[in-house]
């Protein structure tokens, strides 16, 4: 078994401007379920969410979705899934994704994406876990975060150390060559997390 079993995609509700996100999110749900591992998600059928999950499924993969019960309606819960968790908030819907992974990837995507991923950056910050976080700066999307955390680090509000938190990757393929490699989170990190 590979240390690292289950992944937590962050991605979009919406598909986005550029075609080629929904190709890389596809691409990412495909190797994803080829490479044995499951997929954590927010559990909704719209935008890239519903792409990476359709890709795993369509894999033989195993998906599980977290949604709170008001945002199913929104959102569109899906239907086919593995097991869909309906939980009662957003931040119970955060704990649980974040309990149920050993590792977590963004794909683009926006407000939701960049505070389920800056939540689980901050959370590895405060050691309350030590699961791999992994940035697919896919079109070079994610281009401003890096900026905005050099701007941190410059602005002298985190040590150059916080970029050991997270690692920014080109492509989805990249990805997937690192989870190979990369080490469980330690058991005492990981229950910190409650
Ligand atoms: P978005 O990136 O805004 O399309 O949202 C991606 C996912 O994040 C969706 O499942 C949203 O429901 C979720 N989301 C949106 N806003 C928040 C928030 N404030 N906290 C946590 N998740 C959110």
């Amino acid at each position: 078994m590979p240390p690292i079993q289950s992944v937590c995609v962050y991605c979009g509700s919406r598909a986005g401007a550029d075609p080629a996100h929904r190709t890389a999110a596809v691409r990412f749900g495909t190797l994803l379920a080829q490479s044995g591992r499951r997929l954590v998600y927010g559990g909704g059928s719209i935008g890239l969410m519903t792409a990476v999950a359709d890709a795993v499924l369509a894999a033989g993969g195993e998906v599980i979705g977290v949604i709170p019960g008001f945002l199913e309606r929104l959102e569109v819960g899906h239907k086919g899934l593995t097991e869909l968790h309906l939980v009662d908030s957003m931040h119970q819907r955060k704990l649980r994704m974040a309990d149920l992974a050993d590792a977590f990837v963004a794909l683009p995507g926006g407000l939701g994406t960049l505070d389920e991923l800056l939540e689980v950056i901050t959370w590895r910050q405060l050691r309350l876990h030590d699961k791999p976080i992994f940035v697919v700066n896919q079109g070079a999307y994610w281009q401003p975060l890096l900026h905005l955390l050099d701007a941190v680090i410059g602005g002298g509000f985190a040590d150059r150390d916080i970029m050991r938190l997270v690692t920014f990757v080109p492509s989805v393929e990249d990805v997937l060559t690192a989870l190979e490699t990369a080490p469980a989170a330690g058991a005492a990190a990981q229950t910190r997390l409650r």
